[in-house]
């Protein structure tokens, strides 16, 4: 490969598909044994970075996916890599590295979990634990090597694995790798296989090493997000959906999955409801925690700082929940509810968001709930805009 520089292009609405569009796994085109294995782990539909990455990964594209944990981003990259194993010849074909043993694990596990149907090998390499039993599978020779960067180095030292025929490179958490000093290790295995072959580069953040990184490794890589992007016009930051109650869950669904977001603050009324939603989200393939009435407040506290660390990307809390929290900050809110206190409403939109900017704010709107809706807009002395989604609104409501 060369160091020479290349832009980094966002995907362009040509490579992906329609995100107003929910794809199945079937639509991705994929073995059918792969599709039973996606079956069993009990997934019903993909995650967005898995519908976004996934038809890109398999016409062999490069790929600089930003997406942290939770978002699905480890099928993302492992399915297409089992895609293009299955029927093929038996040798390293696939090398993954990631910053941590626990990864390397986590990463080898989807694998077995994934190919289960399959016959492709797997090893996860990692340190801390003897190079012998690691020495002898590698020179078996196995398809898919899993592998922290200091032990891969040993075993290259050693020559108990050779990258020759290697077509796929991952590298997960390449932010992590970097921030733990890994840069040489990295650059000293990507010396060691071949400069024709496809690499996915996944990382939380973009710092620039990370960008200088992917410059060096990737070709011409399409960058596949999952960030927030807002469901209204940009420079609208406070919404109002009009919903009847029974739809509620399903546009929350709809603008979840259809849209990429990275964190996103729900609130509802009661408890009941929290645990219901981040049910459904959960079943469309949107990863949700709820924060109960009934946990503690240190745990509430926890869960809201591990939300803003970008730990959890969709947090949901009861209106009880969210009293003594400090939820500055966060710059999207979804009140699945409308607040019963007009000062709720005020207290959640004016300590969301940006420095300069409000945070966005979006508050499903029942036909029972109009009355309630209006207290809040003459409290706040503005109307606040009206978005409807067609399919699940009840007809234009005036904003008074
Ligand atoms: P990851 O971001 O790769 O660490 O995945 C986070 C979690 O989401 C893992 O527990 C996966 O098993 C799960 N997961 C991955 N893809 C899906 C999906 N399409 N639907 C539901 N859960 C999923």
């Amino acid at each position: 490969m060369t160091d020479k520089q290349h832009p980094l292009p966002t995907r362009s609405p040509a490579d992906v598909p329609s995100a107003e569009r929910t794809i199945s796994f079937a639509d991705l085109n994929l073995h059918p044994t792969i599709l039973d294995a996606i079956r069993d782990a009990g997934y019903s539909v993909p995650t967005p970075i898995q519908r976004d990455a996934i038809p890109l990964a398999l016409n062999g594209r490069d790929i600089m996916g930003l997406a942290q944990t939770g978002t699905g981003k480890t099928a993302a990259f492992t399915l297409p890599i089992i895609e293009r194993l299955i029927d093929g010849p038996r040798r390293t074909r696939a090398l993954i590295l990631t910053p941590t043993r626990e990864l390397c694990v986590q990463v080898e596990e989807s694998f077995r979990k994934y190919a289960r149907h399959g016959e492709i090998s797997v090893i996860a390499v990692y340190g801390g634990v003897p190079l012998d039993p690691q020495e002898r599978r590698l020179r078996e020779g196995v398809d898919v090597v899993v592998a922290t960067p200091g032990r891969l180095i040993d075993h290259l030292d050693r020559q108990n694995v050779v990258f020759d025929d290697l077509e796929v490179l991952v590298l997960d958490e390449a932010d992590r790798m970097l921030d733990m000093g890994f840069a040489p290790q990295i650059n000293r295995i990507v010396d060691q296989v071949p400069a024709y072959r496809q690499t996915l580069l996944f990382s939380a953040t973009m710092p620039p090493e990370v960008e200088a990184l992917a410059r060096k490794y990737l070709r011409k890589p399409i960058v596949v997000q999952v960030g927030v992007r807002s469901a209204a016009a940009s420079t609208v930051t406070h919404a109002v959906y009009p919903v009847p109650r029974e739809k509620k869950n399903a546009l929350l669904v709809e603008l979840l999955t259809g849209s990429v977001h990275d964190s996103v603050l729900i609130f509802s009324r009661t408890k009941h409801g929290a645990d219901r939603i981040v049910r459904d989200l959960e079943k469309a393939g949107v990863t949700a925690t709820a924060m109960h009435a009934d946990k503690s407040q240190s745990q509430r506290t926890k869960a809201l700082q591990e939300f803003k660390d970008g730990k959890i990307s969709v947090l949901v809390a009861t209106d009880i929940a969210q009293r003594g929290l400090d939820i500055s900050g966060i710059t999207h809110v979804i009140n699945y509810d409308v607040p019963q206190q007009a000062e709720d409403y005020v207290h959640r939109i004016g300590r969301t968001g940006r420095a300069a900017k409000e945070g966005d704010a979006y508050t499903f709107m029942s036909p029972d709930e109009i009355g309630m809706v209006r207290t809040i807009e003459r409290m706040i002395g503005k109307p606040i805009p009206r978005i409807s989604v067609p399919g699940f609104d009840f007809g234009t409501v005036a904003a008074d």
